[in-house]
């Protein structure tokens, strides 16, 4: 039976079949085109919708994220940013309280803004590319920063070659056999990196596609009639 005509109801039939990541990407981007990430008009928009949207829908952190937009406190400004700092964290919290755990993201936002302003100054902000892993440990050594926030924010808010793992990505490598229940993270992230040029227009646009996978088709229940992967 060829993968195209096996039923969604197969699970562990693509098991036997890995996923070549190269030519996935060309399966989704032809299927796709440009997604179009991260819908933000600033990177200090970017870097905050990355807080917010941790462990929650995108709809909830957009909301957040206009909250805080309306204040006028996301703008790529040094009086924006220290307006943000200035903010009471009660009332950070509020505004950003559609978005869940909102006093524990409170914290998180104010320290990474001012981890931010400290290291870096006022936005638009620059990392070179050869200090990318130099950064990324360093945001991974503040409190309530995982690495697919971290990365989010040097891929998406600093255009820095960062993959980005999320649940869609995992749940797609696990359909197709490449990995079980306790591969990290970072082994996923390097299964990527490895067989791609390391850009960030390719990463930026390969998260993006598999997010839109997971909705469409690598869902909870897959459905793979007429999935891109195997076209
Ligand atoms: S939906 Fe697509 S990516 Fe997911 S298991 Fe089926 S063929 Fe693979």
């Amino acid at each position: 039976m060829s993968p195209a005509t096996t039923p969604a109801s197969g699970k562990d039939f693509f098991k036997l079949h890995p996923i070549d990541f190269s030519k996935a990407y060309e399966k989704l981007f032809t299927r796709w085109g440009p997604q179009g990430w991260w819908p933000a008009d600033t990177q200090i928009e970017i870097v905050a919708g990355a807080v917010l949207a941790q462990a929650t829908s995108w709809k909830n952190a957009a909301r957040a994220v206009a909250n805080l937009k309306s204040r006028g406190l996301l703008e790529d400004t040094c009086d924006s940013l220290h307006a943000l700092l200035e903010l009471p964290l009660p009332e950070l919290a509020e505004a950003i309280r559609p978005s869940g755990y909102f006093r524990q993201k409170s914290g998180r936002l104010h320290r990474l803004m001012r981890f931010l302003a400290d290291n870096l100054g006022s936005p638009p902000w620059k990392i070179p590319t050869s200090q990318a892993s130099q950064w990324r440990e360093r945001l991974l050594n503040l409190n309530g920063l995982g690495p697919e926030t971290v990365d989010s924010i040097l891929l998406y808010g600093f255009d820095l070659p960062c993959f980005v793992v999320d649940a869609y990505t995992r749940r797609m490598l696990l359909r197709h056999g490449m990995i079980s229940d306790q591969t990290s993270y970072e082994e996923i992230r390097f299964m990527f990196e490895d067989a791609l040029p390391r850009r960030s227009e390719i990463y930026n646009e390969y998260h993006a596609l598999i997010v839109r996978l997971g909705k469409e088709h690598c869902r909870r229940n897959a459905c793979c009639t007429d999935c891109p992967i195997l076209a």
